[in-house]
């Protein structure tokens, strides 16, 4: 029970941060097709340890984690590309809805 206070404020944290914005309205945006090992059944989070700002989340599913990009967080910068091993990850425009709501 002592460490309950702890736990609350470390949601709170984290609720935030999922929140955080940095990225620039015109700024590409990376783009994970189906040709993720992930989505294959094959363990990889090679993406996500590349992605110094964390734009790149993973999701539980049946089969195993799957990996999805924050647009709101990722700044196109691209050093998620060269390591995926599946050459799944390309960097494309930002949606216009998302340029236009920034
Ligand atoms: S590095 Fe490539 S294959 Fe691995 S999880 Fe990311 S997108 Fe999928
Ligand atoms: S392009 Fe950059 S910010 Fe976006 S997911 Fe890849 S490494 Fe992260």
């Amino acid at each position: 029970m002592s460490d309950q206070p702890h736990r609350l404020l470390g949601r709170r944290v984290f609720l935030f941060r999922s929140q955080d914005t940095t990225a620039p309205a015109c700024a590409p945006l990376a783009q994970i097709a189906p040709s993720c090992l992930a989505f294959r059944g094959t363990a990889c989070m090679t993406c996500r340890d590349a992605c110094e700002p964390g734009a790149i989340r993973f999701s539980l599913a049946i089969g195993g984690a799957r990996p999805r990009v924050e647009a709101g967080i990722c700044t196109g910068c691209g050093e998620c590309v060269p390591g995926c091993p599946a050459s799944a990850i390309s960097i494309v425009p930002r949606p216009m809805e998302e340029t236009a709501d920034a």
